[in-house]
Formats: structure tokens, C-alpha cells, sequence
């Protein structure tokens, strides 16, 4: 076979514009031939190159040139120095060394079908992706003579034209996680919104001049305002019509401010509704506000301020007239203690003395009981208050002591032996800052228990001291009936008396425990007990120390020294009673009258002034509540007319608030009726030793 040069040669020098017949392809004349093929070459769809023996160029179609956008002058340029103009690349981008390109397998005399390769022609911008098919020919002696070489432009097959398939398939890959990392966020995105419009929290997103406000459904549900009011409407003037009203919400919608704050909003038909709203600022610049309705739990709290001040009205009214009560019966109380203490010393028979001991023993009852149910009408208004003093422990102690024979006595409990356990004072004295009238409100109750509550044995009272927490510890320990297991959650709750059943009825309210748990409480310390049914009970509480008092910086406790009892020598002075209840001034008369005094009695408080008005007088008692002018007022005018005798506030107010009250307005001294003789005495006593009213008899 003729080189394929020769052929074209050939073919120059006729003439090919012949009429083409119809035959058998054999039968084909050389040049009829030629006309074919140089039109099959020409229309060919695949680029074609025809290169001659040493590889050089000798011919291309127009598919070629089109394939690489070069005219045939360029073509033959690139392809007569393909190394400097071309690089061929496998599907791996990998470039291949020239001998691996089909030029040079066709040389090699290698016939290749369809073979894949990347071509980068370097004065171009993007590589092709062709399919290559290689025919060379060979003379008779097997020589290389020349080489067909057919591309097939496939780069329209791939997913994206003009890139290296590896760099495609990373594209791919990368495009998928893209598409992946895109389903995430629209499914997070989707979820958002589910969670955004199914909370029924009202939710707003906005940007930072409150423009393009997106609502979420709990909005439309609770204002009934939707997205499309938001679109046709300014929102923020319906929701808000009040004109200063709204520019505190939009200051406030963008003010980074945390917590929540409360605004009315206007519904879309018409009602006032209470919201509060917080809102936060996120990375995209928007705010998103999150609101909650709560017109619900203001009318709820409406409704409980109402319940409560009602309560309290209710509760103040309670509270007057359980103190009216108390002053009611004290009054009463005050002449019969009193009148059963003086019948004593004069009524000597032993049958007569155990009817009057009756007589004091269910008096006494009877004004503990008094004072229970006050204290209690005021552990709920948590009114109790405290009249703090610096006391000696020692001498508080001492006190207690002397007050245990008058207890026994009210309980029947003679046989009970009682030991309080003083410890000898040391050189550094201990000191409570306490109130000492509550303090030993608590002693008294814990101590009548441990009587009441026992038949035998004996009750230990004392106390040790902690010094790791500077605190007091007391005890009261007795020998009786003991208190249950199962019952000892319920001994400082009120109004639980736990051994109701017992055969024997012992007499209580329930109360006494809960009082001194709160009592204990404002003092600063805490109560419990240790029990076990028919062996005893301990009741502990605390109490804190308080600093040393720079000397004489302290109260003593109430006197009992047996000195202050006997009865002063008063003869020659005027001592003026004002009280209005004739039993007890009687009483007052009587235990007064053993001074050798001169008593003078003012019924009323005009009377009391009219008296000091025109009388010498050395010493007053002042009931409060007396008619006409009340006790205070007649020591307001005592005080301004400079009279400096001693005045004493005689009263059946008991509580430590009214002693603070009195002892505040002016009086020397605040005396609770029944006021006993022994204080009476002790207290007159005390004002002669104070050389109050002994100058000018
Ligand atoms: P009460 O007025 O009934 O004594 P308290 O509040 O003082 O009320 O005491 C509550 C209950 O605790 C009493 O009813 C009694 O059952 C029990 N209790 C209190 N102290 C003692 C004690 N020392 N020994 C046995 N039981 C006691």
C-alpha cells in the first residue's frame, strides 16, 4: 500500500472534479476513490490528523480544528513541536511522558481504540477530554510509514466540561457534602421552625430598626396579629397605640437589656393583654424578642394581693381582739391573784391556804394560757419581735432557778426533784444579748413540760457551753413519759398534743413547743430533743454568746434578792393611784397601805391631773387605758410640768413591745397586772435605794 503522502500527490495533479458513478466498491477507479475519501475525511464528525513517517503533520478536518478552536496553519505549527505546544494526561491526571502519547504509539506502530485522554493544548485556556483511536501504517518490510489519528471530543459526557476527571470527582465529593451540609442546615433550619411556631411562647425576629418583623403562630394565637398584618399594616402602632408607650417598647426591642420586662399590647380585637418580653441579639446583625402572656398570672396575682390584704384585715382584727381579750381577762385576773396572795397572809387555816393555792395555781394557768394564744395569734404575721439587752448567764441562771418551786407548785409536781445546774462562775463571765423575757418564755415552757409530763424522778436544767461555734447549748432533762418514735416529727408543729389518750389527762393547748421553736429561731439558735417512750426526755437548745459588755454596759435580770421584798417604810409620802378597775385598785390599795403611805386614788385621768395639779405627790402608778386621759397623756404632763417623781406604768399590756412602748414614752417602769406583792415591794425598794423619791418627804 501506497504512503498516504503519495496518494495525495497523486491526487493533486488530477483533476477531482469528475462525476462520481454508483458501483462496487472494487470496481472504483483510484481517483474515484481518492474523491471519497477526501470527503469522508473532511465531513468526518471525529477530529482526524494525519501524520506522515516522522511524525510531522500532513493533514487535519475541520472536526479537529474546530475541536481545538485553532485554524490548520496553528494546527500544523502546534503539531509539528508537540512537545512544546501540547500535554496529555491520563484519567488520573497523571501526565504522561511523550512516549505514551498516541502520537508516539502510532510511530510505535501500536493501534489503540477509543483510548481516553486529557489533552491540554498550552496556548489554550481549558483541556480537552477526547477519545483517541491510533492506525498506523507499515510499509512491506513492517516500517513505519504513516499514522491516522482520530479524537473524539467527549467532553460534553462528563458533569462538568473541561475538568480533569479526579478534579471532577473531587468537585463531586465536595459538591455532595455541600448538598449534604445543606440538607442539615434546611432540616435544622425546618426544625427550627417547627420548634419556633409550635412553642407557645410568643416569638419575634427582627432587624435592628424593627423593619421586616417575622412572627411566629404563637403570636397570631395569642394577639391574633399574623405575618400578613405585618406585610399590609405598621404592626408596632396597632399592637402598641400609645405613642410613649411605644417608643419605650422599641428602645427596648433593641437595647440588648437583659431579663424581661412587661408591656400591654393591643390585640387584633381590641383587648388589652399583659406581656413580658426579653430579647437577644444574634450574629446576623437581627434581634429575635421571645414574649409570653401573662395576663393570666397578673390577675392571678390580683387576685392573691386582694385574698392577702383581706387576710391581713382579717387577721389585724383577729389580732385586736385577742389583745382586747387578754386585757380583758388580765384586768380581772389581776384582782383575783392578787386577792388570793393577800388572803393567804391573813386566812391561816390549811384547808382555806389549799383553796387559795387553788385559786393562784389555775390563775396562773390561765394567764400562760393568755399568753399562748397571743404569742400564737402572731407567729403567722411573724410580728414577734425582740427587746435585746446584754444579760449575764450567770445570773440569768440564777433567776430560773428561783422561778422552778412557784412552777412546781402550778403543776402539783412537789415530788418531783429539780436541779439546775450552775456551773461556778468563772473569772470570765459569759453574756447573752437576748431577749430575756422570750428567753425564759422558752425555759418556762420546756420546763413545765418536763413537770407535766412526768410523775417521777427529777428534771436537770443547765447548759454547756460550745465554744467552737460560741454558742450556748441548754438543756431541760426529765424522767417521764417520754415521747414515740413515730411521733417525734410532729412535736414542734402546732396544736399536736401526743399523748392525748394517755389514761391520765394532762392539760395543754399544743402550742407551747411551736412558740419556742420560733422564739429559738429569732434568737438565733436552734431546738430539738432526744427521747425514749417511759425513760425521758431532753429538750436542747441553742443560744448564741455575745462579747464581753464594757463593764456595767449590761441589764441585770429582775431582782431577787430577798432583801428587796420587805416591806418599805414609806410614812410621811404620797403615792397616787390612777386606775379605773375598783378591784384592782383595792389590791394595789392593800399591799400599798402595809407601806404606811398616803394613798390617794384618781379614777380617770382628768382626775389623776387634777390631783397632781393641787397635791404633793412622791410616787404615781399610771394605769394606761384610763378614761378621760390615758395613762400617757398624764405623764406627758407630768413630764412637761418638770414633777420628777417616779411613774409607773401599771398595765395589763404584757406584751415586750408595750414595756418598750411605755418605757420609750417616759415611764420609769413598766408593771404587768397582776402585779405581785413581792415585785410591788421590790420595786419601791429599789427606787429608795436609787435615792429617787427620799429628799423632801
Ligand atoms: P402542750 O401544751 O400539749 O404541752 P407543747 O407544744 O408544749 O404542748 O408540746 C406538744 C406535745 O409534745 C405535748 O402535747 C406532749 O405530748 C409532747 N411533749 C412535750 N414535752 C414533752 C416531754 N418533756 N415529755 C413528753 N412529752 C412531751
Amino acid at each position: 500500500m501506497n504512503s498516504v503522502r503519495d496518494q495525495t500527490t497523486k491526487m493533486k495533479n488530477k483533476d477531482v472534479s469528475d462525476h462520481v458513478e454508483y458501483k462496487d466498491v472494487n470496481q472504483l477507479s483510484y481517483h474515484q476513490l481518492l474523491l471519497y475519501y477526501n470527503a469522508t475525511f473532511s465531513y468526518l464528525p471525529w477530529g482526524a490528523l494525519i501524520l506522515d513517517g516522522k511524525g510531522h503533520f500532513v493533514n487535519t478536518n475541520s472536526a479537529y480544528l474546530q475541536m481545538f478552536a485553532i485554524t490548520k496553519h496553528e494546527a500544523e505549527i502546534y503539531l509539528n513541536s508537540p512537545a512544546k505546544y501540547f500535554r496529555f494526561y491520563d484519567l488520573d491526571s497523571r501526565e504522561l511522558p511523550f512516549n505514551e502519547w498516541p502520537i508516539r504509539k502510532i510511530m510505535n506502530k501500536n493501534h489503540f481504540h477509543e483510548e481516553r485522554y486529557i489533552i491540554e493544548l498550552t496556548v489554550r485556556s481549558k483541556p480537552l477530554y477526547v477519545s483517541c483511536t491510533g492506525l498506523p501504517q507499515v510499509d512491506e518490510q513492517g516500517n513505519y510509514v504513516s499514522g491516522l489519528l482520530l479524537f473524539n471530543d467527549i467532553s460534553g459526557k462528563v458533569p462538568v466540561q473541561f475538568e480533569h476527571e479526579n478534579e471532577i470527582l473531587k468537585r463531586n465529593s465536595y459538591l455532595h457534602e455541600l448538598d449534604f451540609i445543606e440538607q442539615r442546615i434546611k432540616g435544622a433550619e425546618d426544625l427550627l421552625r417547627a420548634i419556633i411556631d409550635t412553642i407557645p411562647v410568643m416569638v419575634t425576629i427582627y432587624d435592628s430598626n424593627v423593619n421586616y418583623i417575622i412572627l411566629n403562630k404563637a403570636v397570631e394565637k395569642i394577639t391574633g396579629w399574623t405575618q400578613d398584618d405585618v406585610q399590609k399594616t405598621s404592626i408596632m402602632e396597632l399592637a402598641f397605640p400609645d405613642v410613649e408607650g411605644r417608643k419605650k417598647v422599641l428602645q427596648f426591642m433593641i437595647s440588648l437589656e437583659p431579663g424581661f420586662r412587661d408591656f400591654v399590647m393591643l390585640t387584633k380585637d381590641g383587648r388589652k393583654i399583659e406581656t413580658s418580653w426579653a430579647n437577644v441579639k444574634v450574629s446576623d446583625g437581627r434581634h429575635v424578642g421571645v414574649g409570653i402572656d401573662i395576663s393570666g398570672r397578673k390577675k392571678m396575682e390580683q387576685q392573691l394581693m386582694e385574698a392577702k390584704n383581706k387576710a391581713e384585715k382579717e387577721n389585724l382584727v383577729q389580732y385586736a381582739f385577742i389583745q382586747n381579750i387578754s386585757h380583758e381577762v388580765r384586768t380581772p385576773m389581776n384582782s383575783i391573784l392578787g386577792f388570793a396572795e393577800l388572803l393567804k397572809k391573813t386566812i391561816r387555816g390549811e384547808q382555806e391556804q389549799q383553796f387559795l393555792d387553788a385559786i393562784s395555781i389555775s390563775g396562773r394557768q390561765l394567764l400562760r394560757l393568755i399568753n399562748d394564744i397571743i404569742d400564737f395569734s402572731r407567729l403567722d404575721k411573724k410580728e414577734m419581735s425582740l427587746t435585746m439587752e446584754l444579760i449575764s448567764l450567770t445570773e440569768m441562771m440564777k433567776q430560773l432557778k428561783g422561778m422552778i418551786p412557784g412552777l412546781k407548785n402550778t403543776y402539783s409536781k412537789r415530788q418531783l426533784k429539780t436541779n439546775v445546774n450552775i456551773p461556778a462562775v468563772k473569772a470570765k463571765e459569759i453574756f447573752l444579748n437576748t431577749d430575756i423575757y422570750r428567753l425564759q418564755q422558752v425555759f418556762i415552757n420546756l420546763i413545765s413540760n418536763a413537770l407535766k409530763y412526768s410523775d417521777k424522778g427529777k428534771v436537770d436544767i443547765g447548759y454547756k457551753i460550745i465554744r467552737e461555734s460560741d454558742k450556748i447549748l441548754f438543756y431541760v432533762k426529765d424522767t417521764g413519759i417520754g415521747i414515740k418514735p413515730e411521733d417525734h416529727e410532729r412535736v414542734f408543729e402546732r396544736f399536736n398534743r401526743l399523748h392525748n389518750n394517755s389514761k391520765k389527762q394532762i392539760r395543754g393547748t399544743g402550742l407551747g413547743l411551736a412558740i419556742c421553736k420560733h422564739l429559738v429561731t429569732l434568737l438565733g439558735g436552734d431546738i430539738w430533743f432526744e427521747s425514749k417512750p417511759g425513760e425521758g426526755s431532753v429538750f436542747y437548745f441553742t443560744h448564741p454568746m455575745a462579747d464581753q459588755p464594757r463593764s456595767g454596759k449590761f441589764s441585770k435580770v429582775n431582782d431577787t434578792d430577798q432583801e428587796h421584798h420587805k416591806i418599805p417604810d414609806l410614812s410621811g409620802y404620797t403615792i397616787l393611784v390612777a386606775e379605773d378597775d375598783v378591784f384592782s385598785y383595792k389590791m394595789i390599795y392593800y399591799i400599798l397601805n402595809e407601806t404606811k403611805a398616803k394613798i390617794l386614788h384618781a379614777e380617770d385621768g382628768a382626775k389623776a391631773l387634777r390631783i397632781l395639779k393641787s397635791r404633793k405627790v412622791h410616787f404615781c402608778f399610771l394605769d394606761l387605758r384610763l378614761p378621760e386621759m390615758s395613762g400617757f397623756q398624764v405623764l406627758n404632763w407630768i413630764r412637761t410640768s418638770n414633777l420628777s417623781m417616779p411613774v409607773v406604768a401599771l398595765t395589763a399590756n404584757a406584751l415586750p413591745e408595750d414595756k418598750e412602748k411605755t418605757l420609750r414614752a417616759g415611764f420609769d417602769y413598766h408593771a404587768t397586772k397582776p402585779i405581785a406583792q413581792n415585785e410591788l415591794y421590790n420595786l419601791l425598794n429599789r427606787f429608795i435605794n436609787r435615792n429617787k423619791f427620799l429628799n423632801d418627804r
